[in-house]
């Protein structure tokens, strides 16, 4: 009976041991995390678990008793230093060494930090695990003042929790918009606008220059030329994926670690998925580091398949989706692939799609409040459509 190491205890991980079982896989399986809990689900820190509506059991990916009862071992708390291809064997910090057939590297990314005057002040938080939002939250609340550093998914999502439980929010993006690496300017607007009617003040094309503090704390941003007073700040300017172990053991690394289209490293007997692999997308011709849970998730599907012989290649088109307020976005491909913009819905009713064409062809689309929509037009990218009756809310899209 072959058996798997995976390092990591994230999206990724928890889904490729279960993806196991479920394929059959009868030997055995561990599981090796850094963060003290079982694997858990990112998104609701930035959203209803920072605003405490959901409590931690909910946001585990599958509860203990779930690797229990599958014969899964999960060890949390341990963290992988070395990975010796040549005896395929992994070593720990704490001086362990679990051997295996095939190994999965499933290490996710960690947050880019400020390095800048004053940037290890007390107060100034990033938000990336679930102990970085449990300090965030006992900081939090009514009335205080929180500047948010990056207008990203983190800092919006965060923006939308905080202004409405009534804290001061202002937002400094260095860009001259915020959502800036993920959409397009007319969304970016749209989101813009929306968190501005909420209450929250963004400031874009501003860079942070240092901070001020008082007895260890921080209390104040210097960026472009003002100074924000802070109570907290919340730093959201991207992640850096957990390559380091890949490398060290001589795997192709290029922006992630490099994988084939069935998601294997330049070792046959080693997988690399999630936030940390660089994959072929065969649909779109190009290779690409994803950010996203579904990515992660497919991933680890396709890695167990071919873990079990099968011969499963890694071929979606991306989708993305954020929470912020009432407002679901849902995305799907690339908007700045597409040439033309065609809008359906009402924007000012905050229920529309914007579907983007490049030359008559579906490449992407981005859906607010939209779900039907969204879930029609995933099937539709990739074939020729006809703008005009896209656009027209009495057209069925399930005709199209
Ligand atoms: P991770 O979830 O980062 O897991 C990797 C794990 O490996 C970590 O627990 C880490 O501690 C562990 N590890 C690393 N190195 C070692 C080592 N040497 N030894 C042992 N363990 C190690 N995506 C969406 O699609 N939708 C969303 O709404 C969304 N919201 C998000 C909100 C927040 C606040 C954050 C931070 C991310 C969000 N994302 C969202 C992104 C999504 O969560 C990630 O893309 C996803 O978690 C990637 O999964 P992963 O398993 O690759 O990595
Ligand atoms: P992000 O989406 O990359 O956004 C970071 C933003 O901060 C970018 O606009 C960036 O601009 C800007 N920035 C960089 N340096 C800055 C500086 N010094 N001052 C001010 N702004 C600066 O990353 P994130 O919001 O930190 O999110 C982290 C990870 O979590 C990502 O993987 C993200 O995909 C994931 N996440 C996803 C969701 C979701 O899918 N809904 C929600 C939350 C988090 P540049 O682009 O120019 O660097």
């Amino acid at each position: 009976m072959s058996s798997v190491v995976i390092i990591g205890a994230g999206h990724a991980a928890g889904q490729v041991a279960a993806s196991l079982r479920q394929d059959g896989h009868e030997g055995p399986i561990v599981l090796l995390g850094e963060e003290p809990f079982i694997p858990y689900q990112r998104p609701p820190l930035s959203k209803q678990y920072l605003s405490g509506e959901q409590a931690i059991e909910r946001v585990y990916l599958r509860p203990q008793k779930f690797y229990d009862d599958k014969n899964i071992r999960v060890k949390t708390a341990v963290t992988v230093t070395r990975i010796d291809r040549t005896n395929k064997t992994v070593y720990t910090a704490s001086g362990e060494s679990f051997s295996y057939d095939d190994l999965v590297i499933a290490t996710g990314s960690r947050a880019r930090k400020l390095s800048i005057e004053g940037s290890n002040l007390g107060g100034i938080h990033y938000l990336r695990t679930v102990a970085d939002v449990d300090a965030i939250r006992s900081e939090m609340g009514s009335g205080k003042k929180l500047v948010i550093v990056g207008g990203g998914y983190i800092g919006l999502e965060v923006a939308a929790v905080a202004v409405t439980s009534g804290m001061e929010v202002h937002v400094i993006e260095m860009e001259g918009r915020i959502l800036q690496r993920v959409t397009t300017p007319e969304m970016s607007a749209y989101y813009h606008q929306l968190h501005t009617s909420r209450g929250v003040q963004i400031h874009t094309s501003t860079g942070v220059k240092g901070f001020t503090g008082d007895n260890g704390r921080v209390k104040g941003v210097f960026a472009g030329d003002q100074t924000f007073a802070a109570d907290i700040v919340i730093v959201g300017i991207g992640i850096i994926p957990n390559i380091e172990l890949a490398k060290d053991a001589g795997l192709t690394c290029e922006n992630g670690i490099v994988v084939d289209d069935h998601c294997r490293t330049s070792d046959p007997h080693i997988y690399a998925i999630g936030d940390c692999s660089n994959h072929p997308n065969p649909l779109l011709g190009r290779r690409l580091r994803l950010e996203s849970v579904p990515n992660a998730m497919d991933q680890a599907r396709v890695t167990s398949a071919n873990i079990r012989g099968q011969d499963k290649v890694y071929a979606t088109i991306p989708w993305f989706w954020s929470d912020q307020y009432e407002l679901k976005l849902q995305m799907v491909g690339f908007s700045a692939d597409g040439n033309q913009q065609v809008l359906r819905g009402d924007k000012s009713a905050n229920q529309f799609a914007v579907f983007y064409l490049k030359d008559g062809v579906l490449v992407a689309a981005d859906a607010v409040n939209s779900p039907k929509e969204f879930m029609l037009c995933k099937n539709l990218v990739g074939k020729p459509v006809d703008a005009a009756r896209l656009a027209d809310p009495a057209t069925d899209l399930k005709t199209l």
